[in-house]
């Protein structure tokens, strides 16, 4: 059964006492521990150079910890060679703060690239592609290129070819940096959508406090090297007047 993938109760990102430096006096994470259960949506928070993309990048398996272990969808990667890691990145969509999108492709275009790079005919995945497009409020953008799309048009791209592959985990590093508060919001609301209607679980690294208060999900809280879990209640407690 467990060799299936991911037990009912099995969290879908846990770091154990992991640690990572990028050289000597270079400790950038010394004792992280944190599970995501299934169907869970949760801010990353902290001070910016706390080590918030570093985190993100050992849990979709871009780096790998200096000490301790990142087990994704019930299995430990400490052993996996780049070949074995392949598969679970797969079930792995990541949005960047700046959007990474190919320039010289149309909207449509950098949605469909993760499905015609695994291989995909175009007749199986058009619908699915100007769906999510719709989805994101794009329906009509299909045809343009990156650069006449404004940030937030940017960002509904970048969620939908993260989307796109179906992933049972959604990393997101500051995806409302480049935008304004209001497009912030509509942006954190398809996040919502997402990790309600699908169960997709979803960790969402920000600096956006207005953001995370609003959103009333569970934060870990990262700080000298060391993450905290701090409850959606807590956090609303805190904002009653005393
Ligand atoms: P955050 O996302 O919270 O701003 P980062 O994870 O980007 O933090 O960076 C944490 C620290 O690690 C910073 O001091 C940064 O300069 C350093 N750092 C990040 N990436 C590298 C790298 N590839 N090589 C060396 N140092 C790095």
């Amino acid at each position: 059964m467990r060799e299936q993938g991911l037990a009912a109760d099995d969290p879908v990102l846990r770091l154990d006492r992991v640690g990572l430096s990028y050289g000597p006096e270079n400790d950038v994470l010394s004792d992280v521990s944190l599970s995501l259960a299934p169907g869970s949506l949760t801010f990353l928070t902290g001070p910016s150079g706390a080590g918030k993309s570093t985190l993100l990048k050992l849990a979709y398996l871009g780096l790998r910890p200096t000490a301790g272990r990142v087990s994704i969808f019930g299995v430990d990667t400490t052993r996996l060679s780049r070949r074995e890691l392949a598969p679970l990145r797969r079930r792995v969509g990541v949005v960047f703060q700046e959007f990474r999108l190919l320039d010289h492709l149309s909207a449509y275009e950098n949605v469909a690239l993760p499905l015609r790079v695994a291989g995909a005919q175009e007749r199986t995945y058009r619908e699915d592609v100007v769906e999510l497009l719709t989805w994101v409020g794009l329906g009509d953008r299909l045809e343009a290129r990156p650069a006449t799309l404004s940030g937030g048009e940017k960002q509904r791209v970048a969620i939908a070819r993260a989307v796109v592959v179906k992933p049972n985990l959604i990393l997101a590093d500051e995806p409302t940096g480049n935008v304004d508060e209001e497009m912030g919001d509509r942006l954190f609301r398809l996040f919502r959508e997402l990790n309600k209607r699908l169960g997709t679980t979803i960790l969402i690294a920000t600096h956006d406090m207005a953001l995370v208060r609003k959103a009333k999900s569970d934060v870990l809280r990262l700080a000298d090297g060391m993450v905290m879990r701090v409850p959606a209640s807590a956090l609303a407690a805190k904002e009653e007047p005393a």
